[in-house]
């Protein structure tokens, strides 16, 4: 088990040590080192496992700072950053030489982020460097959404875990890129398209593509439980799969035939927010019940239903 609790400037002497810290932000924890020192960051891929070529967020406290390892900052990404900042929205800029380029996976372009947890917050706020931090699991499978997740799974490995609840939006962030005028959406997550358009017009989704070179980190088979999952119509996949151990990762409902262990409902009230913030903590309950198939349902794609749906789409492909 990792030390847990809520000391800042415990949490600052590991960081400045090149000790790694887990930390609570408002979409999943964050695995973090300090984004400028190559032996942390190194550290972040071993005790993840994660391949080098999947490039990690860097996280800050204040638009003020991002200058010190960012080229330039596009005119759009400072109405995004007014309207959304802190919180669950990534922009991609150019990079300055600080970033080492194990940070980048060697691109010239670093993904940034500040976000909203009163913790991580101060802790960033305290600290005078930014924080490289992926989610606190190991690559590929379900985030973490709470501490205990964390724990289950790196506490052997990391020295302290930052203690601050239950992830408030519970889904990675949106990560959007710049094109002189133009906005990408190349990761679905916790910032609603809808949302941003108000504020930059139309913006383009590039998401889904795994193939896309732009976003190397973006895998068609990721945030996956170790048991098969699969998703469609419920009841039919319940007939499909008679006689098998089944769980259920339902949107709004329970269904006849499943023993109610074996069920999680998403949202009892059929709200998409609250669902995101559930999903994650339901693929890791069913995941440990021993059971032969998860099957699941996509839900509106709409608001933060488009995050879940690319959730789960890439739950399922583990299979394939
Ligand atoms: P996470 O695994 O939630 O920490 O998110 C990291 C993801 O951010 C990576 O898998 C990439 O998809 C994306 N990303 C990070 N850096 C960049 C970058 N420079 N350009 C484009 N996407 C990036
Ligand atoms: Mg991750």
């Amino acid at each position: 088990m990792a030390k847990t609790g809520t000391d800042i400037a415990y949490s600052m002497q590991l960081l400045a040590g090149s000790a790694l810290v887990a930390i609570p932000t408002e979409t999943v924890y964050g695995l973090a080192g300090n984004a400028l020192d190559a032996r942390a960051v190194a550290q972040i891929f071993k005790v993840k496992e994660r391949p080098t070529f999947d490039p990690l967020i860097v996280h800050t406290s204040g638009l003020d700072r991002i200058p010190d390892f960012v080229e330039s900052i596009p005119e759009k990404a400072y109405a995004l950053a007014a309207a959304f900042w802190p919180g669950p929205l990534t922009m991609v800029f150019r990079k300055k030489a600080i970033i080492p380029d194990l940070v980048t996976s060697g691109m010239d372009s670093v993904a940034v982020r500040i976000p909203r947890h009163p913790l991580s917050l101060q802790l960033l706020q305290s600290l005078d460097f930014p924080l490289a931090a992926p989610s606190a699991n190991p690559f590929g499978y379900v985030s973490p959404t709470c501490a205990r997740h964390v724990d289950e799974q790196l506490g052997e490995k990391i020295p302290y875990i930052l203690d601050g609840g239950s992830c408030t939006v519970g889904i990675e962030s949106t990560i959007v890129g710049f094109d002189g005028d133009k906005v990408s959406v190349l990761r679905l997550g916790g910032c609603k398209i809808e949302d941003m358009e108000k504020v930059v017009g139309k913006v383009q989704i590039k998401a889904h593509t795994s193939s896309n070179p732009v976003v190397p980190g973006m895998l068609h088979s990721h945030y996956s439980p170790l048991t098969p999952v699969t998703i469609g119509n419920i009841p039919q996949l319940i007939r499909e799969h008679q006689g098998k151990k089944l769980g259920i990762l339902s949107f709004d409902q329970l269904y006849d035939d499943i023993p109610l262990a074996q069920q999680f409902v998403l949202s009892k009230k059929g709200d998409l927010d609250e669902a995101a913030t559930s999903l994650f903590t339901g693929l890791r309950q069913l995941d440990m019940l021993n059971l032969q198939l998860i099957i699941g349902t996509y839900v509106k794609e709409k608001g933060l239903g488009r995050a879940i749906n690319d959730r789960l789409r890439r739950a399922e492909a583990k299979r394939n």
